[in-house]
């Protein structure tokens, strides 16, 4: 018989063990010299990275082995790779990754899970339930273990969106499909809008709010466009109340959201994508205060959470509105199961296969604990607003938002330009620290302006880090 461990199925039984170790041990060493380096970018341009790469036979008829393979992935894709561990890589919600995430992750990778039914992933499937649990305790809802992990944000908000349309349906029967919309503000993710053409309805569908200057929905708009869909004989089978939103980090009044919500009789989902780490905060938690009022609540974990992508959840608050979506099938999780008190989580995902990326949490949540996690979320609100009072204090710059989660958005002050064109000189700028690998800020664009993002997640980033940064820029802008 062949020896296993020579077929190029590396890890399998015990025969592989001793090469998993060695393999293992080579991809750990790249990756470790990889970090140590810490250049955010290497600066290659797109040209040359695109021959590069095109270059690999992708179909080669005799593989060339996995040490061979390794190395070359860490040659063209890890050495040119984004280090999003530097403490000024901070251009979006992607964040540096915890430790215990990244061990679980290899421990996800050899078991290799499937959460969608007992026989599959038999321990993991208590561990995510017992995390949701957990959450939900955190959070406020009612003890239960009514929640899923997911891929992100995205599939989140489609959950909550999904279940509300059902749970509308359901309950309001003189309602077709075609009288149903959703609201939210003009700041809610994209995958709000995402989600309703996923789910069968038009553009008009999606009835967006006006916020005020902070990015925060108008509550009294709300209230209005909530009695005016009554007058045209529509109804919004969802309210969608944003915890931060992607851009600046802005907050929604959830009480005052959640009473028009309980008034109209309207499902209440918040998407708390970023804000949902302030469940954590010590100083900040009442600023995500009434988010205990949702019907379902979207939390992403491979954000201010700190673990590796992907990682998020969804959570319900009333667990048999479940049923409303859940699906039986006799080779995967007979009603039998259930009975027998066998967990199979496929009843509450909308994926089947999926992966164990609740262990990350767990590990980073009981590696780290509560009161550390605490102090880092707080610790970058803290720092951004230091950094805006910075930037208030300084003629050069100009603050754009209001801090109320880690994002600072700033200009160079319009008088600092010399009739320059802002939107060249802002995008020239961003892509030039990129380049020199110094710094990945956002460029985004509030009011029409063309505008400078920091997305502060690190808990490694220091205001020297970020004021060596502004000073950086201002030399550049006043030496063009
Ligand atoms: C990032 C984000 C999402 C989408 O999450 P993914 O994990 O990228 O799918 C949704 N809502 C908000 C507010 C976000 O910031």
């Amino acid at each position: 018989m062949q020896n296993r461990s020579q077929t190029g199925l590396t890890a399998i039984g015990p025969i592989g063990a001793e090469q998993y170790r060695t393999l293992m041990r080579q991809a750990v060493d790249l990756a470790a010299d990889w970090l140590h380096d810490g250049t955010m970018y290497d600066g290659i341009t797109i040209d040359t990275l695109r021959q590069q790469i095109t270059h690999i036979d992708m179909l080669p008829l005799d593989g060339v082995g996995d040490e061979q393979a390794l190395q070359e992935a860490a040659q063209y894709f890890l050495k040119h790779a984004l280090q999003v561990h530097h403490p000024l890589c901070s251009a979006h919600l992607h964040c540096p990754t915890t430790l215990s995430s990244q061990l679980a992750e290899v421990l996800i990778n050899i078991a290799n899970q499937s959460m969608d039914s007992w026989d599959q992933s038999p321990s993991a499937s208590l561990f995510e339930q017992h995390i949701i649990t957990a959450l939900r305790h955190v959070i406020g809802y009612p003890t239960g273990d009514a929640g899923v992990f997911t891929s992100g944000g995205t599939q989140s908000n489609f959950m909550g969106l999904l279940i509300a349309r059902e749970y509308c349906l359901k309950h309001c029967p003189e309602y077709t499909k075609n009288d149903l919309v959703v609201v939210c503000s003009s700041q809610a993710h994209f995958s709000v809008q995402q989600s309703m053409l996923l789910l069968g309805f038009n553009e008009s569908a999606t009835v967006t709010v006006e916020c005020d200057h902070g990015g925060r929905i108008l509550v009294d708009k709300l209230a209005q466009t909530l009695n005016d869909l009554k007058t045209k004989s529509k109804r919004a089978f969802a309210i969608v109340a944003t915890a931060g939103t992607t851009d600046t980090g802005a907050i929604d009044d959830m009480n005052a959201i959640a009473q028009l919500a309980q008034q109209h009789q309207v499902w209440l989902h918040v998407d708390a994508a970023w804000g949902g780490v302030l469940l954590f905060s010590d100083k900040y938690r009442h600023r995500i205060e009434g988010i205990e009022y949702a019907d379902s609540i979207t939390l992403d974990f491979h954000k201010q959470f700190l673990q590796t992508i992907s990682c998020g959840a969804f959570v319900l608050k009333e667990s048999n509105n479940y049923t409303l979506i859940s699906r039986h099938d006799d080779y995967l999780n007979p009603i039998e199961d259930e009975e027998e008190g066998l967990v199979n989580l496929v009843a509450k995902s909308i994926q089947t296969t999926r992966r164990f990326d609740a262990l990350k949490l767990w590990m980073s949540l009981r590696s780290i604990g509560t009161k550390k996690y605490a102090q880092m979320v707080d610790y970058s609100i803290d720092l951004a607003k230091k950094v805006a009072d910075h930037l208030d204090s300084s003629p050069f710059f100009e603050r754009v938002n209001e801090t109320q989660i880690a994002s600072v958005l700033f200009r160079i002050h319009p008088s600092q330009l010399k009739d320059r064109d802002s939107t060249k000189i802002h995008r020239f700028i961003a892509q030039l620290l990129f380049d020199q690998g110094r710094a990945n800020l956002g460029v985004t664009r509030r009011d029409g302006h063309v505008t400078l993002k920091m997305t502060l997640l690190n808990p490694h980033t220091t205001f020297d880090d970020v004021k060596q940064l502004l000073d950086n820029i201002e030399y550049l802008v006043n030496k063009m």
